[in-house]
């Protein structure tokens, strides 16, 4: 027995599903998970000693790639010399802040939080607080954290599943929560025109990612912009994703929208655990103690999280790489094309920078109904053989690949190869 399949089979006894995050599991491709060793750069290796050139970047976090030397000096150093954790205010905190402020164009004020799910799940209690109004808008396939009101119709790991919603979340609440189809303008001018006064909040993946990678349609995150604005309605831009990711101030600087609050995750981590949500100063000083707005956080701002966001930020912001992702990713896409044309297999590529997704589908994918078309057999299939190929692809037809400054030339070339074999 493999020592993965070793420490699955004691993992399941232990774990639920063996897992501490379902997609993990391999659910949705068969076979049984890999486990992890190490990483370093854009490689990892597994517990029976296989290497791996990998598009996961822990769903987002590693967009330096495994162990980034600066990440890693700056979590050394607060080992050394700092210590873990306070539950009081250090400087390092009011850097990050600064250097979020200056970075996300509509940011104001921000508060760091520890996971996507908790920025997510406060930014909708906020924009709740702030409006006095309960109802909130989400679009379908979209997945912001697993918060009980965001848990509806949901992609990401729900989709992967086959979960219509979840048991656990209720009724009343799951009413709450709108659900209105990605990139369809009729449909969010008529839900406002009827009761766009009701509307606490709209958030959204300014370009999804959980559905698979589906960029926004042209024209549709300005039609939400100001249909939010008119109905005094508080527009959440998730950003966890996207955010330092498809350019240093996200998507928002990347289409030249300004939503009223961001959230933040994965990347501002540097693979450390954190999230932030963040935006115009008036709305963020409703939060406590300013504000009647509760929320806390005891691990909320710690020294490791700190030094390692700050680390992979300010590296971001020296150096620039957006270009050079933008090459790397559009070259594997090429790469893709070509192969495509090659074998005669119809499968349609969405990219948005260094974020994309491979769907075996027909048609094109604009949104939830079109990406849950896609053969999610024969991407198991793909998914399978490229493993053995030595490629470790996102686990799931519903997940986007991420491509790392640790990528070079040479190993997306070599990725082509296996994906022309593999198609
Ligand atoms: N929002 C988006 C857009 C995400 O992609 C994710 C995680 N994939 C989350 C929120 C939740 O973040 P976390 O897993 O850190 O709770």
């Amino acid at each position: 027995m493999s020592k993965s399949d070793d420490l699955f089979q004691r993992a399941e006894k232990v774990i639920p599903g063996g897992v501490n995050s379902p997609v993990r599991a391999f659910k949705a491709v068969g076979g049984k998970p890999i486990f992890i060793e190490s990483g370093s750069g854009c490689r990892i290796r597994d517990v029976d000693g296989r290497e791996y050139i990998e598009y996961i970047g822990s769903w987002g976090p590693l967009i330096a790639g495994h162990r980034s030397p600066v990440v890693m000096k700056a979590l050394a150093e607060v080992l050394e010399g700092v210590g873990t954790s306070f539950g009081a205010p250090t400087g390092p905190e009011v850097d990050l802040a600064e250097l979020i402020c200056d970075i996300v164009p509509s940011v104001e004020k921000v508060r760091l939080v520890n996971s996507g799910t908790e920025a997510t799940m406060s930014a909708i209690r906020l924009a709740r607080g702030f409006t006095g109004r309960d109802k909130i808008v989400k679009f379908d396939g979209c997945y912001h954290g697993h918060g009980d009101s965001l848990l509806v119709r949901a992609g990401s790991g729900v989709a992967t599943l086959g979960l219509p919603d979840s048991p656990g979340v209720p009724a009343c609440l799951a009413e709450l929560t709108l659900v209105l189809p990605f990139n369809d303008s009729a449909a969010i001018r008529d839900l406002f025109d009827r009761v766009g006064g009701d509307i606490a909040c709209v958030i959204i993946e300014p370009i999804g990612g959980n559905m698979g990678c589906v960029p926004p349609a042209p024209g549709f995150l300005e039609l939400v912009r100001d249909l939010t604005a008119a109905a005094g309605t508080v527009l959440i831009f998730d950003e966890v994703m996207t955010g330092f990711r498809v350019s240093l101030g996200g998507a928002q600087e990347l289409f030249d929208i300004r939503p009223d609050l961001t959230t933040m995750g994965k990347i501002i981590g540097g693979g450390v655990p954190v999230g932030a949500y963040g935006g115009k100063s008036n709305i963020m000083d409703c939060v406590a103690p300013v504000g009647p707005v509760y929320q806390a956080g005891t691990l909320s701002g710690n020294p490791l999280a700190v030094a390692a966001g700050l680390a992979a930020l300010t590296s971001l912001r020296r150096e620039s790489p957006y270009e050079r992702l933008e090459d790397l990713a559009a070259r594997l896409e090429r790469g893709i094309h070509e192969s495509v044309a090659e074998k005669g297999a119809t499968v349609q590529v969405n990219r948005v920078g260094s974020m994309l997704t491979l769907f075996f589908n027909d048609s094109a994918v604009t949104d939830f109904e079109t990406a849950k078309a896609s053969d999610t057999v024969r991407f198991s299939e793909f998914f399978q053989s490229m493993l053995s190929e030595g490629v470790y692809w996102p686990p799931s037809q519903f997940e986007a690949a991420f491509v790392s400054t640790a990528h070079s030339e040479a190993d997306i070339d070599a990725t082509i190869g296996a994906i022309s074999r593999c198609l």
